[in-house]
């Protein structure tokens, strides 16, 4: 008899994890709160329109053979343009080799695939059906009757109801952190003559200490612009109130924004700022004594502040390493769940760290001289060395190698390039002080 799934959210993780374990043979029941995204008027409330897609992610969607279907439905992006508030352009290659490039993807369409996938690997999909309540020694979960299975998966987002019920009476660590900045969507539309206002073929950084906007370009020719701002301020949502504002805001801020949105001030103030959060929990799963569990996997688990772009990424991930634990234990489910949390958490906690980081390189550094050189010598040392030096964004979005361990090895390169820089250093300055004593005798 096939071993049964309830999967606990139909998002991205979700549909992905039911996906794997169709395949591998479980009967599997997706509950989600919302309505059937591909039901002309659901809407997706929250959350971005659309995603870049790196390494990680493709390698989970190779797996259940979907990349090739989604391929034509995204867009290369092959770096960054970085807009100066002189409305100067830099392009900032993501990488040296063809391959390195993310792609940018909707959202809808790569949820619509999934549960396309899923469904057709015969996944039972119940819509408008929240979860309330878990029963971890089942286990089972409620949403209106109840649901029991083998093995439960919480893949329902940041604010997990499937966590917060598995952490009563449990001891769980739970660590939730807001960013005091939030966010909002904005469309770049098409010229007038129908084509792109700006390079389709990058993602778009305008940098900045108190604001910063990213754009992702759509299949369409448009492109999805995303401002980062502090909720509190003149400067902030809060501040920004007013039509006359918010025009002056992007006229001194990000002068060539009005240009590529002529509507900007009536789209950012449309709606209300989403907020971000980080957060991490331990344990992600339990387990009964006659070999049955829960999990959590996706945001459920770890939640990441966007600016490295790996929510998503890692969440696939998740989804990967946990069907290889399953493999690895076809008959221990327990002993599989044990291995997913042992090998995964550590992981996705460094990532929450380097996802912290890159919100202040974007928000600061991609403008500083230091940065740019240093970006420069780390892009410049892995062409030379493309074996032995590999930056952390290239290690990060562009390879599988864990988070944790790309952190080490990338520390171990700034320990070199620290000891190379401190010898140059060293070698100029003990030349400024020869010719200086050299010049002394000659005076
Ligand atoms: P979710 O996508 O949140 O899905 C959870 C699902 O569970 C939802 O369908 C929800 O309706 C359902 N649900 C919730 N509660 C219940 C309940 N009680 N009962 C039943 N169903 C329930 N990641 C990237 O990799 N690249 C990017 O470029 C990127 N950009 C981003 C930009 C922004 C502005 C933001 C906010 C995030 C971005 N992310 C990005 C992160 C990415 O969106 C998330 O990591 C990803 O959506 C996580 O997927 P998930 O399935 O775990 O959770």
């Amino acid at each position: 008899m096939s071993r049964t799934a309830v999967v606990v959210g139909a998002g991205l993780s979700g549909s992905l994890m039911s996906v794997y374990l169709a395949r591998r043979g479980f009967a599997v029941r997706v509950l989600e709160r919302r309505g059937d995204p591909r039901t002309p008027g659901v809407r997706e409330e929250g959350r971005s329109i659309n995603l870049g897609l790196s390494q990680r992610g493709i390698v989970a969607l190779r797996e259940v053979g979907l990349l090739d279907r989604l391929k034509p439905a995204t867009v290369p992006m092959r770096g960054r343009v970085v807009h100066a508030p002189d409305g100067t352009l830099r392009f900032q290659p993501y990488g040296t080799e063809e391959d390195q490039v993310l792609h940018s993807v909707l959202r809808h369409d790569l949820n619509v695939a999934l549960i396309d996938e899923a469904e057709r690997l015969g996944v039972d999909f119940r819509w408008g059906h929240r979860v309330t309540a878990v029963d971890r020694t089942v286990p089972s979960v409620i949403a209106g009757e109840e649901h029991a299975a083998d093995l439960v998966v919480g893949a329902d987002g940041a604010f997990s109801a499937v966590r917060a019920q598995l952490a009563r009476g449990l001891r769980m660590d739970l660590h939730q952190e807001y960013l005091e900045w939030g966010y909002r969507e904005l469309l770049i539309p098409l010229d007038d003559g129908g084509k792109p206002r700006t390079d389709p073929y990058a993602l778009h950084v305008w940098p900045g200490d108190d604001g910063l906007i990213v754009a992702h370009p759509n299949a369409d020719g448009t492109l999805t612009a995303t401002i980062f701002l502090p909720f509190e301020g003149p400067a902030g949502f809060a501040g920004l109130d007013t039509p006359e504002r918010v025009r002056a805001f992007f006229a001194d801020r990000f002068p060539d924004v009005p240009a590529l949105i002529p509507d900007v001030v009536e789209q950012f103030l449309d709606h209300p700022p989403a907020s971000l959060v980080t957060i991490r929990a331990s344990p992600w799963h339990t387990a009964t004594d006659d070999g049955r569990g829960t999990v959590l996997l996706g945001d459920a688990a770890h939640a990441v502040y966007p600016f490295y772009g790996q929510g998503m990424n890692a969440a696939f991930e998740d989804c990967s390493v946990l069907d290889r634990c399953l493999a690895a234990h076809p008959d221990d489910l327990p002993a599989a769940l044990a291995a997913f949390e042992r090998f995964r958490r550590p992981h996705t906690d460094v990532l929450a760290e380097l996802s912290k980081r890159n919100f202040v390189e974007l928000r600061d550094r991609v403008r500083s001289p230091l940065f740019l050189a240093r970006r420069k010598a780390d892009l410049l040392l892995h062409r030379w060395f493309p074996r032995a030096w590999v930056p952390l964004y290239t290690l990060v979005s562009h390879t599988t190698t864990p988070y944790g361990e790309a952190l080490a090895r990338v520390r171990r390169q700034d320990r070199l390039l620290g000891g190379v820089t401190a010898a140059l250093t060293g070698a100029v300055l003990a030349g400024l002080a020869h010719r200086s004593r050299a010049g002394r005798k000659v005076s």
